[in-house]
């Protein structure tokens, strides 16, 4: 399998090193067809989201910038918005969203939720997970509503490491982003990834997109880990975005 695309890549918009147009300088020397920028919505605590949803025009008019260059690779102007509630709500608006190249949508641990009562079900629930079996069923319960109304609710294109750090029941998510047509990442870049889970997830009709979740541009379009994955559990390249085809 030959992968053609790296479709999440964070720059100095949130908290990526590189910028843009180093971000892109190294898909080119991947040999890269296309590249996305897709930072952290605004929700992530600590300083590593941006600063707010309209930073996405100032990369949208970036990425044009350098377009307008004519340059040899796609760009694609994206976000990795986050779930901010049990209901599967986003931290960036959904106008947003439409005018993007690729929307990626994810469960992260450390987020502003939108109300102290998601802030329970979704950040304590998690937590105190680790120390009880039966929260931790509550909390995968939790985490799988979540992601299954993101992806019913917004338009969706890949949701980001599923099951990373948040528990996840794979055929549930599968099932519901089979049916919606949004894929699931077998992210490159964090090595907790298995055949298991993309077996499970292909049996409930799950298609994939293999990305490094680059937070430095030496990553962008390193996707060998991802590719180790899905070749072990026998992936054709017809069900990976990014994979050439034919
Ligand atoms: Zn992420
Ligand atoms: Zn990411």
């Amino acid at each position: 399998m030959q992968l053609i695309a790296d479709y999440h890549t964070h720059s100095v918009h949130s908290h990526g090193t590189g910028t843009v147009e180093e971000n892109v300088a190294a898909a080119r020397r991947r040999g890269l067809w296309a590249v996305a920028i897709t930072d952290h919505g605004p929700a992530n605590l600590f300083g590593l989201g941006m600063k707010a949803p309209e930073v996405l025009l100032s990369i949208q008019k970036e990425i044009q910038q350098i377009e307008g260059e004519r340059p040899d690779i796609r760009v694609l102007a994206g976000v990795e918005a986050n779930i901010v509630s049990g209901d599967g709500d986003l931290d960036v608006p959904d106008d947003l969203l439409r005018d993007l190249d690729v929307v990626l949508v994810g469960l992260h641990p450390m987020v502003r939720y939108r109300s102290a009562a998601d802030a329970l079900r979704l950040g304590f629930l998690n937590l105190a997970g680790r120390a009880s079996e039966a929260l931790y069923r509550r909390g995968r319960e939790t985490n799988t509503r979540a992601l299954e109304e993101a992806v019913t609710r917004h338009e969706v294109d890949i949701v980001s490491h599923p099951g990373l750090h948040l528990s996840i029941d794979t055929e549930r998510l599968a099932a519901a982003c089979a049916a919606v047509g949004t894929a699931l990442e077998i992210s490159a870049g964090h090595r907790y990834m298995t055949p298991e889970f993309v077996h499970v997830a292909r049996a409930a009709g799950a298609v994939f997109a293999i990305n490094s979740d680059a937070h430095r541009p030496e990553d962008v379009g390193n996707l060998e880990q991802g590719l180790a994955v899905a070749e072990a559990a026998d992936l054709p390249a017809a069900l990976v975005l990014n994979a050439r085809h034919g």
